[in-house]
């Protein structure tokens, strides 16, 4: 049960708390907003899997860095 952010490396409470998509690794996420909870990762969109993530700050993409492609519109009516 001592389980510990693999962001901070601080110990975890049971709610606050998610785990990393990329890593697999438990993070803290704050699930009620104005929690005096500290976050150490987001939520993050896959489009591959048309699915919300969460991941934790260490595998954040980096905004501008363009380290993830941009997959163009797609038009699905026509
Ligand atoms: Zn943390
Ligand atoms: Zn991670």
């Amino acid at each position: 049960m001592d389980q510990v952010c693999c962001v901070c490396g601080e110990l975890l409470d049971e709610e606050n708390v998610s785990r990393c998509r990329l890593c697999g690794g438990s993070f803290h996420l704050a699930w009620s907003t104005g929690a005096n909870i500290k976050e150490c990762g987001s939520d993050f969109f896959h489009p591959e899997s048309c699915g919300l993530g969460f991941v934790c700050r260490l595998c954040e993409p980096m905004p501008g860095s363009g380290g993830h492609p941009h997959s163009p519109n797609q038009s699905t009516t026509s």
